[in-house]
């Protein structure tokens, strides 16, 4: 059985991916107001992931005989400042997400619940990536600039995800 309090916060969590869907969708919307097309895919691309994480998050819970219980979803924000900005906001959200991970798994251990440990790692590993893909962005628009061209050329690199 798992315990209510670790129930509780993968519920919690369920919520958090939902939120970061929503956060992704937004940014989206935001780069097809802009016309960055393949900024758009690849932000669109994200929120489809962070369903699926909801997803698994859920699976979690009714294979282990608890309640899913969904939460209101937090209001995204709809205005950014430029891509790098939003792109940035992608790294610092994620690094935020990695550090959620974190308690639960401290949390999962405290608890020796093994078969939450073993969930959790799939999500702990699958942070290192999310970090890596959103700091590789920053670091080529920092790179390359604002200029339209470097732009123009980044979001056709963006639209192959
Ligand atoms: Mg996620």
């Amino acid at each position: 059985m798992i315990s209510q309090k670790m129930a509780d916060s993968i519920n919690d969590q369920i919520k958090a991916e939902f939120d970061s869907a929503y956060i992704y969708l937004s940014m989206s919307a935001y780069f097809e107001n802009k016309n960055f097309k393949g900024m758009a895919h690849w932000t669109k691309k994200q929120a489809k992931e962070e369903m699926e994480h909801a997803e698994k998050l859920m699976e979690h819970l009714y294979e282990r005989g608890a309640r899913v219980v969904l939460e209101a979803v937090a209001k995204p924000a709809a205005e950014f400042d430029g891509p790098l900005a939003v792109f940035k906001e992608v790294l610092k959200h994620e690094q935020f997400v990695t550090s959620r991970f974190y308690k639960m798994m401290d949390l999962a251990r405290e608890e020796k619940d093994y078969t939450t440990q073993s969930m959790l790692n799939w999500f702990i590993d699958e942070q290192v990536e999310e970090e890596a893909s959103a700091d590789e962005i920053v670091q080529k628009l920092e790179f390359l600039g604002n200029s339209n061209s470097s732009l123009y050329l980044l979001d056709k690199e963006l639209a192959q995800r």
